[in-house]
């Protein structure tokens, strides 16, 4: 049976190179990178170079850059650091933001460390800045959470506007980049962000790893404790390979980005199309449509209510089709999705992300569009 995978926003297939790359990695450079002796002396260089990669890549310096498992303990990090080290009383995100957003900062506020507000966006989940504005104007210092792109949905937030409101109102500005490295540029010196979240396995890498970047104004604690390791920041052995290979997965990513956008923005364009002249009624979430404004890797749409489309992504999944309901990170889970429920709280369509990557083509679309068609015209 033929498998499609439009599931690339809960995570990539591994780049063969990245494969190739690691298992020869893990034949040789395996010191532990704290030790003194010349395996981990040669486990460090690899770590610190993968570092400088990263650095580049976003144009700041390598000392922003500290390595996670990944983006939800980047996030957590800058949350709970970025709180508790800068003695934070009041925070702001979105009703759309990840829940490795929304939840450590519910669990802040219920335990009544932080008052937690939560600024308007609108049917699209485009953040108000007029209402953001209005949130940060009795000045007490604030932690603003706003993701760069929403997950679900594909909607992207001016963090460049968002950022100098922020630096306006002396507030600590973090966004959840983790569906945008490597999918866009980045250039640390323009933007005024505090805390940043990426995920290697977005792009390519290997799951389990990510990093995240800490602005040099802001001082902050460790928030995992135990050996030295990230200069103090972060204890736990280093994931060398993963590290190695995230570095891999973002330059692989910045080399081709024109070619790969035009490719992947091309397969999103032909498949909205395809959606709209074959099958009735079908659509679109936030600005999906708007291929310039919106994740091109990310089209979110939903299908007319029926006893099928109940059963919509299991029907989808037995003809070998990989796309998800609502969130992916947390499927497994039959709570719904909060980000559509707070943009489209009345609708009771069933929605589907179709997410794409370099390697999907057009006759995988053709076949998932076929399959569609059976099971709605
Ligand atoms: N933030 C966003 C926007 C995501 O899409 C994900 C996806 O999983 C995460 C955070 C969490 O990243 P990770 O899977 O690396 O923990």
């Amino acid at each position: 049976m033929k498998r499609v995978f439009l599931d690339n926003a809960s995570t990539t297939p591994m780049a063969p190179e990245i494969i190739e790359m690691m298992s020869e990695m893990m034949k040789t450079s395996y010191g532990n990178p704290s030790s003194m002796h010349s395996f981990g002396r040669e486990s460090k260089i690899v770590i610190e170079n993968a570092r400088k990669t990263i650095a580049n890549i976003l144009n700041t310096s390598p000392g922003s850059i500290f390595f996670t498992s990944g983006g939800t303990e980047a996030d957590n990090m800058a949350i709970m650091c970025g709180i508790y080290d800068n003695d934070i009383k009041h925070a702001i995100t979105s009703k759309i933001s990840h829940l490795a957003i929304l939840h450590p900062l519910e669990d802040l506020a219920a335990a009544g460390k932080i008052k937690l507000s939560y600024v308007n966006i609108d049917k699209d989940g485009e953040v108000s800045l007029t209402h953001l504005k209005e949130l940060l104007k009795d000045n007490e210092r604030t932690f603003v959470s706003i993701m760069h792109a929403n997950n679900e949905i594909g909607t992207i937030q001016n963090i460049k506007q968002i950022g100098d409101v922020c630096k306006q109102y002396n507030a600590i500005f973090h966004s959840d980049t983790v569906q945008t490295i490597a999918h866009f540029p980045f250039n640390m010196q323009e933007l005024n962000v505090d805390f940043m979240a990426a995920s290697a396995h977005k792009f390519h890498g290997p799951k389990g790893v990510g990093f995240v970047y800490v602005s040099e104004d802001i001082q902050i604690k460790p928030l995992l404790r135990g050996g030295g390791q990230e200069r103090n920041m972060r204890a736990g052995t280093e994931n060398v390979y993963g590290i190695s290979a995230m570095a891999m997965a973002m330059e692989m990513a910045y080399a081709h980005l024109e070619k790969e956008v035009t490719y992947i923005k091309g397969l999103k364009h032909y498949m909205i199309d395809q959606l709209q002249s074959e099958i009735k009624d079908v659509q679109f979430y936030g600005k999906c449509t708007d291929l310039d404004n919106s994740l091109y890797t990310v089209l979110s749409c939903s299908f007319p209510e029926s006893d099928m489309a109940e059963m919509l992504l299991f029907n989808l999944d037995i003809m070998g089709i990989a796309c998800s309901g609502g969130s992916a990170c947390s499927s497994g889970s039959n709570t719904g999705s909060h980000v559509l429920s707070a943009i489209a709280p009345d609708s009771r369509r069933p929605g589907v992300r179709f997410s794409f990557s370099k390697y999907n083509t057009k006759e995988e679309i053709d076949y998932v569009i076929e399959k569609l068609k059976d099971l709605f015209n």
